[in-house]
């Protein structure tokens, strides 16, 4: 079985072919990284055209590196949401032309659900598992019992973890995105500044990463209003202290709690050394850990057709009326796509 997927929710123009559902054929990332750099974020209306620009470009790239044409594929499988409305709606129509065209099952792909498939290519899922989605959207801790079916058992109550790095990052003057950057400094710095941990309510598997964010920010202000210097790698290393504290504590203890035999972990900020590396300790050899490799972890479409090769299997196909939504909800998306 090939699936093509096509992944536009965001600044990313990604197509890949997955093989089987595990094995990835081709992946082919066009990122748009640079032309929003100078605006330190995703433009919309940029982002939109540049997914014009490049995706007939990264459709042929696709094929050819797999040396395979349309006629080979099984099914296509797009990201209908969540994400940019335009960016999406670029993915959404190519796979419905592509589809069309060339008589081909048409599958809708919720993005998390990518992030979270992105691990499969490594490795078989066993069930229960509890997936950390960490993302530059998205922070969610998520229970899934059987393929295709997930359930959110916390999430953040303000920013995503992504969105605190890149926010904190541009209080410090690092360039956009600014995730690898602190992960970079926080290497060679010293977690010696306090910033608090948000801890919630003793049972909660909520996050919230505003608070310290604002604590970041106060700290810097305070520093060079008394005239001091604090040093950016320390800050970074403070600031990813207390991140990946409050993530590892409260994915083992969801862990524990619902007695998974995995713990995966998705999304951009799943690249993060330091919470790669914190991660492990905790885990040990106590509970299977799946990180995807670094390149897998930020958006690309092999996932969106690792998530496409089980929706297929389940039955899951969308209709000439799939359209993007950019607030598609994971919960309702699961129970949509299991038969
Ligand atoms: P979503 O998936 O929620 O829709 P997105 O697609 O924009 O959001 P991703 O591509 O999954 O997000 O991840 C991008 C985010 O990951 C950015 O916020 C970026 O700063 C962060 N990120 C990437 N690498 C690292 C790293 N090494 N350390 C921390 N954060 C990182
Ligand atoms: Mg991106
Ligand atoms: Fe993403």
């Amino acid at each position: 079985q090939f699936i093509l997927g096509i992944e536009t929710s965001c600044d990313e123009t990604a197509m890949a072919i997955v093989k089987n559902g595990v094995e990835v054929v081709a992946n082919v990332v066009a990122s748009q990284i640079e032309s929003h750099k100078r605006f330190g974020g995703v433009v919309p209306e940029i982002a939109s055209r540049h997914h014009v620009e490049q995706i007939t470009i990264v459709l042929e790239e696709t094929f050819e590196k797999a040396n395979m044409s349309v006629e080979d594929m099984d099914a296509i499988a797009v990201t209908e949401g969540p994400g940019l409305v335009g960016a999406l709606l670029i993915g959404v129509n190519s796979a419905k032309a592509l589809a069309f065209a060339k008589n081909k099952p048409l599958v809708g792909v919720h993005h998390i659900a990518g992030h979270i498939y992105a691990n499969r290519l490594n490795k078989e899922f066993s069930f229960p598992l509890l997936a950390l989605v960490v993302s530059g959207g998205h922070t969610e801790l998520i229970v899934m019992r059987e393929h295709g079916s997930f359930e959110i058992i916390g999430e953040t109550r303000d920013d995503a973890a992504g969105e605190a790095y890149d926010k904190v990052a541009r209080t410090l003057q690092l360039p956009y995105p600014g995730g690898p950057h602190i992960d970079r400094l926080a290497k060679v710095g010293e977690a010696n500044i306090d910033f608090p941990r948000a801890w919630l309510e003793d049972d909660s598997y909520d996050f919230s990463f505003s608070g310290l964010k604002s604590a970041v920010i106060n700290t810097l202000h305070n520093a060079e209003q008394r005239g001091v210097t604090l040093k950016k790698e320390d800050v970074a290393a403070s600031f990813q202290a207390s991140v990946v504290e409050v993530l590892t504590a409260k994915t083992y203890k969801a862990a524990k709690e619902y007695g998974v035999k995995q713990v995966i972990v998705a999304g951009g900020v799943a690249a993060n050394q330091g919470l790669r590396n914190e991660l492990q300790l905790k885990f040990n050899d106590e509970i299977e850990l799946l990180i995807p490799p670094l390149d897998l972890c930020t958006d690309n479409a092999a996932m969106i057709a690792a998530a496409g090769s089980i929706a297929y299997d389940q039955g899951h196909r969308a209709g000439w009326d799939l359209n993007a939504n950019p607030s598609l909800d994971l919960e309702k998306y699961s129970l949509r796509g299991t038969l």
